[in-house]
């Protein structure tokens, strides 16, 4: 569905349990949450709502989970757009797509009887570039206007609260206007998984998979410096893979090697020049 009116999951199933590593991001992110959770006694003191909340990292570490998670977290209904989606060559199209996103969002919450509605969007750095820089052009800033427009006339009294969720890998490429106080105001770091958290990352991806009783996650963990979660996945994926290839029954640690070097090599394959 790709036409900027957003993917609705009205349940996500994910919890912040299946989530590895990552454990300041989603502390931070709970935190945040719970200015949503807790919204009434937020306002008898007067707190403003909390209205965006930017995830910013690198590509396949996590962001979209955390924002399923999230959504699962305070019961939102959630809503999924990329920041791509509101690409178009004719004016005004990506502005009304906003427009329709938020009214989408609203709808969502009265039709699930929910509180809350979390929009999600995606490369946000395609939607917020700087505003006049190279890679924006005049469709998108109107388009971008129309976002903020939309978050600043948020308001939780009438009851419903929507907040929106951007991720990035580009934090630097964004308008400055995006982080003013009362738009996205919080920012959750969601950086490559270290050691452990690669672990945690590994034992979630195997869990239900038939694993070898020898096999040293903590070693794989060891061999995989600069992977992200989204690289994890493949090396369990493609090693369940050559086991089948094998008709082993079990994933053994030499069929997870050789998944590590695949990955690895499929990256290097897939990287395209930079100069
Ligand atoms: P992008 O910036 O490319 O959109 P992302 O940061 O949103 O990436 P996700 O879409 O959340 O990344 O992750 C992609 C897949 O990688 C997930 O569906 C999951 O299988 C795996 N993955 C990534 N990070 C983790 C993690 N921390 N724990 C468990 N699985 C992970």
């Amino acid at each position: 569905l790709k036409n900027g009116n957003g993917v609705a999951i009205p349940t996500t199933t994910i919890d912040f349990e299946d989530i590895g590593g990552q454990s300041v991001a989603k502390k931070e992110l709970q935190e945040a949450l719970d200015f949503l959770l807790y919204s009434d006694q937020m306002k008898v003191l007067g707190i403003r709502p909390l209205k965006g909340i930017l995830l910013s990292g690198p590509t396949g570490t996590g962001k979209t989970l955390l924002a399923k998670a999230a959504a699962k977290y305070t019961n939102s209904a959630f809503l999924s757009v990329s920041g791509s989606e509101f690409v178009e060559m004719y004016a005004g199209v990506g502005a009304e797509r906003v427009r329709g996103l938020f009214r989408r969002a609203r709808e969502m919450v009265r039709k699930e009887k929910k509180k809350s509605a979390i929009i999600f969007i995606d490369e946000m750095d395609i939607l917020g570039a700087k505003r006049g820089s190279n890679v924006s052009h005049h469709e998108y800033d109107q388009t971008l206007n129309q976002l903020l427009v939309e978050m600043d006339g948020l308001k939780a009294d009438q009851g419903v609260h929507i907040l929106v969720m951007a991720a990035t890998n580009r934090p630097d490429a964004l308008d400055a206007a995006i982080l003013r106080p009362g738009r996205f105001d919080r920012q959750v770091k969601v950086d490559l998984p270290d050691k452990e958290g690669r672990v945690a990352i590994l034992k979630i991806h195997t869990k239900n998979k038939p694993l070898a009783q020898n096999v040293n996650l903590e070693e794989i963990a060891h061999e995989t410096f600069g992977f992200s979660g989204a690289h994890l996945e493949s090396v369990t994926n493609e090693a369940a893979i050559f086991a089948l290839r094998e008709k082993a029954s079990e994933i053994t640690e030499h069929h997870l090697h050789e998944a590590v070097e695949k990955v690895m090599l499929g990256e290097k394959l897939d990287r395209k020049p930079t100069a």
